[in-house]
């Protein structure tokens, strides 16, 4: 069975969540989930 993976916040974190667990797995499906309508403000 695929694999999904689902994070709740597009800040930082989520995004360096989001990029281990494809480096982790590549075969992962990643979501995003945020509840403003721009993400993060990090640089
Ligand atoms: C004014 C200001 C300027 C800054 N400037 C810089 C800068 O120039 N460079 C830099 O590196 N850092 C900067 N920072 C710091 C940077 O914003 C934080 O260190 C970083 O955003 C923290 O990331 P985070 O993922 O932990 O949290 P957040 O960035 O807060 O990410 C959490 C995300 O989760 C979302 N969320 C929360 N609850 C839910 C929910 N229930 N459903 C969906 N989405 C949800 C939020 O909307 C948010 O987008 C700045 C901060 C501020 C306040």
């Amino acid at each position: 069975m695929r694999k999904q993976v689902v994070i709740v916040g597009a800040g930082a974190g989520g995004a360096s969540v989001a990029a281990e667990a494809k480096r982790q797995d590549p075969s992962l499906t990643i979501v995003m989930v945020e509840e403003r309508s721009q993400v993060s403000v990090a640089a």
